[in-house]
């Protein structure tokens, strides 16, 4: 794969960026090489700089639903920019987008638009914080929830009793207020909330922990987390950032029928334009300002460009599209797993619906200590494979895959046959 012009922009860019990115993964760092800079995208592919085509499960790390370039979004993002960019004034299509949000959400009564997924998470711990009165919060470990201080603490017993910050520039009094549970065991969280129950305003956690890999909840994972955090009066938020609108219409609260008290949402939300979304119980929603004490704002929030391809995106989004997805994720998988049956490769292969990760460990994959055991290089290999015949996956053992609307059977097929002519080369240059 010739990579002369993004090479000549990396090198460039990291003269003017750090690590030349915007967002840390991008470098590519955990898997080598070269990141394609990318010049425009259609349907399921992705075009780069120099001319190189790749079928993409990226999907702009979730947004892209209905596959890229969509008419019908873009139709409506040219009609709304034809309106000016944005008022710092409310606008009808806030209002439809809200509503849209919550008919499809169950126990979600309002919601505030931000503008990414990150303000959207920090504002609702605001939110749990400022109606609950007490300072804790427990998150998960392998769960990411965005950049803002309270969710960058690592995991382990040092975070456990101290509050480690795992990147420079968290300060200890903020990591000390952030606990850590082990996900998909109940016993974890039920031991933080007996010895800090008092001090403990919310539960936050990706119901399927797609920041560590696809990983879903064991049965009654959630229920149990339901019934734990009213028995000990702390509330339940589901960071649906990215199962939003992705593993079903009502996301993974509909999925699960498990309805939390808080949500965050982003991503399909803005259908690839900047946005996030927080919301909840009437009750709660309504400690917001301007009706309750708690202050939350933001110049672009609502911007009208972002909601019109947020509309367009949900409008597309009714049951056939997520049988349609779930149709497709299902040959996807059980094709995939005869490949790896035939190459005889230890790896575990976990979807739902539209979202799904390859690990290179037997398996089963219950949490992201379980992920740590997996053969990074053997991913690296597997990942550069398959970059080399055109086929772009997230360049971590740690991210999910996605597919869209756009990606058809024959789509699949084609990246099925480069997945056995990648696995057949790992394992000829293994033995
Ligand atoms: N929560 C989850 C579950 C996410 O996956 C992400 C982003 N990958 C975020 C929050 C942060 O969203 P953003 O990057 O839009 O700030």
């Amino acid at each position: 794969m010739a990579l002369n012009n993004s090479k000549k922009f990396f090198d460039l860019s990291k003269e003017r960026m750090p690590g030349g990115v915007n967002s840390p993964v991008r470098a590519f760092s955990a898997v080598g090489g070269i990141p394609p800079f990318i010049k425009r995208a259609k349907g399921a592919y992705v075009f780069d700089v120099d001319g190189n085509e790749y079928v993409d499960y990226v999907g702009s790390w979730g947004p892209m639903i209905l596959g890229h370039a969509h008419s019908h979004v873009l139709d409506a993002v040219g009609n709304a920019v034809g309106d000016g960019l944005s008022f710092g004034a409310p606008t009808e299509k806030e209002m439809i987008l809200a509503e849209m949000i919550i008919k499809r959400v169950p126990g979600c009564d309002l919601v505030r638009l931000v503008n990414s997924g990150t303000e959207a998470t920090m504002s609702v711990i605001r939110l749990a914080r400022g109606i609950t009165g007490k300072n804790k919060i427990i998150k998960f470990a392998g769960c990411y929830h965005g950049h803002a201080d309270s969710f960058l603490i690592e995991a382990g017993s040092g975070a456990l009793t101290f509050g480690q910050p795992n990147s420079p520039g968290v300060t200890n009094g903020t990591a000390k207020d952030t606990l850590i549970a082990e996900f998909n065991s109940i016993e974890s969280v039920e031991e933080l909330l007996k010895n800090h129950g008092s001090e403990i305003a919310g539960v936050i956690l990706e119901p399927v922990n797609g920041n560590a890999g696809c990983i879903l909840p064991n049965d009654g994972f959630l229920k149990q987390l339901r019934l734990l955090c009213d028995t000990y009066d702390c509330l339940l938020i589901f960071d649906e950032v990215m199962t939003g609108f992705r593993i079903s219409r009502g996301g993974a609260a509909e999925y699960f029928s498990v309805i939390p008290d808080l949500y965050a949402f982003g991503k399909i939300i803005g259908g690839g334009m900047p946005i996030g979304a927080y919301g909840g119980k009437k009750d709660f929603m309504k400690e917001m300002a301007p009706v309750g004490p708690i202050y939350q704002a933001g110049t672009l929030s609502g911007n009208p460009i972002a909601v019109s391809a947020g509309i367009a995106t949900l409008e597309l989004l009714n049951d056939e599209a997520y049988e349609k997805l779930d149709s497709l994720g299902k040959y996807f998988e059980d094709e995939l797993q005869k490949i790896i049956v035939k190459n005889e490769i230890d790896i575990c292969f976990m979807r739902i619906g539209s979202m799904f990760s390859l690990f290179f460990h037997l398996g089963p994959i219950h949490n992201v200590e379980d992920v740590k055991k997996c053969d990074f290089t053997m991913f690296a290999k597997y990942f550069h494979g398959l970059f080399n015949k055109g086929i772009y996956i997230a360049p971590s053992q740690h991210e999910v895959g996605f597919i869209s609307l756009c990606h058809d059977v024959t789509i699949l097929d084609f990246t099925l046959s480069k997945i056995d002519e990648v696995f057949n080369e790992i394992m000829v240059s293994a033995s």
